[in-house]
């Protein structure tokens, strides 16, 4: 196979992960830097240039869209649709899982174990909304955030109401959720694969810091699943329509309760705390959609060729 992998660098662990998984399995690699690409939008015969070149004959396409890059980035991975090829997680679940408040609407309107949550764009009554999601503790978190900036825990209904008006008078959009505090600081990553977790780990925050994200100094182990969060994760994974992605999730006492699923998970922290090959299962998972396809593709093109 021709794969194409989608990353503005190809020094991350990840990106040198996935090209070495490819070629010891035999396939060529490269590594495109999306807003480098450009393209024509016609129904004839769609194409993407890239540094002068046209890309041709790419059987998939792995997108590793940062956070800061998604519109132009899913732009160039619908492209690559529109010419056939493959892509690792469709350019729609992409920009889905991106929106955090479409994706917990969806996740709750299928019945997944969430944080009660509340959003709000400029309510007048800042009190009411704590009190509609049961009140402080809270962690208010914004919505452009990553790798744990911008989520504060506020203890007490007056910092909450504070911390909120400071956000809002930012014009920062928010989200206000019920503290997990028996998670303890702690969250699992549970890695899926084509509907099925091929790893998972446990992160834990350092001492008095309830973010659990390795960029804030967490630290990952191995964990077992329960059969409960196994199936929360998959089921997270197939209502996202995310062929890979990272199901974050905190054990409550009302079972396991979905924080957010990412579509470009990172493989080192996973890779080392699970001892899992996840980048050659990422590979092999892709050589099974693309036979299943040329398979398909075959079928219906011996129908046509039988109706004559
Ligand atoms: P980011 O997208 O910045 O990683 P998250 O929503 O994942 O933001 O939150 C960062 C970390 O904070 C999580 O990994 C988890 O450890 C902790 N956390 C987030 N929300 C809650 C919550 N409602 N209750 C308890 N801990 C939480
Ligand atoms: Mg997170």
């Amino acid at each position: 196979m021709k794969i194409a992998i989608l990353s503005r660098n190809r020094r991350l662990y990840s990106t040198q992960r996935l090209v070495e998984a490819a070629e010891a399995r035999g396939h060529t690699v490269q590594v495109i830097d999306v807003l480098r690409c450009y393209m024509n939008i016609t129904s004839h015969r769609p194409r993407i240039h890239y540094r002068g070149q046209e890309l041709v004959n790419f059987d998939a396409v792995i997108p590793r869209i940062g956070a800061s890059v998604t519109f132009y980035g899913t732009a160039v991975v619908r492209q690559f649709e529109m010419m056939n090829v493959f892509s690792l997680n469709e350019s729609v679940a992409i920009t889905r899982s991106r929106d955090k408040l479409r994706s917990l609407q969806l996740l709750a309107r299928m019945g997944i174990g969430l944080p009660v949550t509340g959003f709000a764009h400029n309510p007048d009554d800042i009190n009411d909304l704590i009190n509609f999601v049961g009140g402080a503790p809270l962690v208010i978190k914004l919505l452009e955030g990553t790798q744990g900036i911008g989520v504060v825990l506020t203890e007490t209904q007056k910092a909450a109401e504070s911390v909120i008006q400071a956000f809002m008078g930012l014009k920062a959009n928010i989200m206000v959720q019920e503290f997990i505090k028996e998670a303890g600081g702690s969250d699992l990553r549970c890695f899926v694969i084509g509907g099925r977790v091929v790893a998972t780990m446990k992160r834990q925050g350092p001492e008095g810091e309830f973010r659990s994200n390795l960029h804030r100094g967490g630290s990952a182990s191995l964990v077992r699943l329960t059969p409960e969060e196994r199936s929360t994760a998959v089921r997270a994974a197939k209502i996202m329509g995310l062929d890979v992605c990272g199901v974050d999730m905190l054990r409550s006492n009302h079972g396991p309760v979905v924080m957010e699923v990412n579509s470009s998970p990172g493989l080192e922290g996973i890779e080392k705390a699970s001892g899992e090959d996840v980048a050659g299962k990422i590979i092999q998972y892709i050589e099974k959609r693309l036979q299943e396809l040329g398979n398909s593709n075959l079928r219906s093109r011996t129908k046509t060729q039988g109706k004559g």
